[in-house]
């Protein structure tokens, strides 16, 4: 009889998606002639670019020919892909080694496989409200978690305690579900208290593109001494609209050596090259091809036209709440909005109060943790003209 990994038994129920379809559902069933606007969803709607099309049309054809034809690639990604990954880097004014970085199918596999690089018995802090991957694939392992807790008072943006050690910590920014982001000083707060205490860093960067002001950092690598403390994860997902087309990155700087139980030495580089290069056989050629061509000046630059029209519907869902006085977070640099619920409602409760009343769907706060129990979330990632109408309905109920 297999032994099962009983860790798993310690998961919460991950029904937050599930209970929000079910609840549509039987609303839709009970009223088929109202109009539902969902603002709830974390994906994408707008199409590929035409560059990155143009891309993963090159890399197709490539197939049809004996002398282009490409099987099995390096696990680590194409060259072409890793050195316009650090080009795109260098624009930014953040120096990554190309060789540093390592493509893979998204940010979720890498952020939730990371884990098997660090054993049982380490401090391992996690913000609470944030995406549930983080936790859930720390807790698979069997791993104890420290939660630093997000709330109005840190605006979502907790800081480390220098009095408490940590090893593992865990950071997203601009954050999914809240949309806050960390200023340059609170993140070299963080690094410092990495490099103090040896900790690592790992900092999720899906959302970097949506950073519109010159002074927020982009990458952890912006922040002097990252290298020695940090590895950063980064997706096509958000930026490119890959969220179906699949493509992300790791970057794993070649310093981040940590002595072992025995008097030697691990190289995080070295660990997760050969994790990947075990466990993972490549992103394919083809998705690659596009994505070299999102990392263009000019295939970035079509991202961000995408990018802007989102952030058009962010700020007339955050201009809407302001005129309603109601506390939130995020919306400029993020596609997410998040507030507190009114009249102290629980985020169940206002789910309901808001798909009952004003047909708008969107997500509760509970499902990103403990600290999300009163806030709600809403996404940019609708069109424009559903947008306006739910926050028209949104004006006239709240
Ligand atoms: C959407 C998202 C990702 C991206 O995941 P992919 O696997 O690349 O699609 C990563 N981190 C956060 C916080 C996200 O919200």
């Amino acid at each position: 009889m297999p032994k099962l990994n009983e860790h798993y038994q310690n998961l919460k129920e991950s029904y937050l998606f599930s209970e929000i379809a079910h609840r549509v559902a039987a609303y839709k069933d009970a009223h088929p002639d109202q109009k539902i606007i969902r603002l709830g969803i974390g994906d994408v709607t707008l199409p590929l670019t035409p560059l990155a099309l143009k891309g993963l049309h090159e890399g197709v054809d490539a197939m049809a020919s004996p002398d282009t034809f490409k099987g099995y690639g390096p696990e680590q990604g194409y060259q072409f892909l890793r050195e316009a990954i650090a080009g795109y880097y260098a624009r930014n004014g953040v120096t990554v080694d190309a060789g540093d970085i390592f493509i893979s199918d998204g940010a979720k596999s890498d952020t939730g496989n990371i884990s098997e690089l660090f054993s049982q018995d380490n401090v391992i802090l996690i913000p609470d409200p944030v995406y549930p991957v983080y936790v859930d694939s720390n807790i698979m392992g069997g791993k104890q978690i420290t939660y630093l807790p997000g709330n109005a008072g840190n605006r979502f943006l907790p800081m480390p305690d220098p009095s408490l050690h940590a090893d593992i910590i865990y950071l997203c920014s601009p954050n999914n579900p809240t949309g806050a982001v960390y200023s340059r000083q609170q993140l070299t707060e963080w690094v410092d208290y990495a490099l103090r205490e040896q900790a690592v860093i790992l900092f999720d960067g899906a959302y970097e593109a949506f950073i519109t002001d010159p002074d927020l950092p982009r990458s952890i690598y912006a922040i002097p001494g990252a290298r020695q403390c940090a590895i950063e994860f980064g997706s096509l997902s958000k930026t490119a609209g890959f969220t179906g087309t699949r493509c992300g990155y790791t970057v794993v700087p070649k310093e981040l050596v940590f002595p072992t139980s025995g008097g030697g030495e691990l190289s995080l580089h070295a660990m997760w090259n050969r994790r990947q290069s075990t466990k993972f056989n490549g992103t394919s050629y083809i998705v690659q091809k596009g994505a070299a061509a999102v990392f263009t000046e000019e295939g970035m630059a079509q991202c961000q036209d995408h990018i802007r029209y989102y952030q058009e519907n962010a700020r007339m869902i955050a201009d809407t709440l302001s005129r309603k006085n109601i506390l939130f977070f995020g919306g400029v640099h993020s596609p997410y909005i998040w507030f507190r619920c009114p009249d102290g409602m629980e985020s169940w409760e206002f789910f309901d109060y808001l798909l009952h009343q004003a047909q708008v769907v969107g997500t509760p706060g509970a499902g990103f943790g403990e600290n999300g129990k009163n806030y709600f979330r809403l996404t940019s990632f609708g069109d424009h003209d559903s947008t306006r109408e739910a926050m028209e309905r949104l004006e006239r109920l709240l």
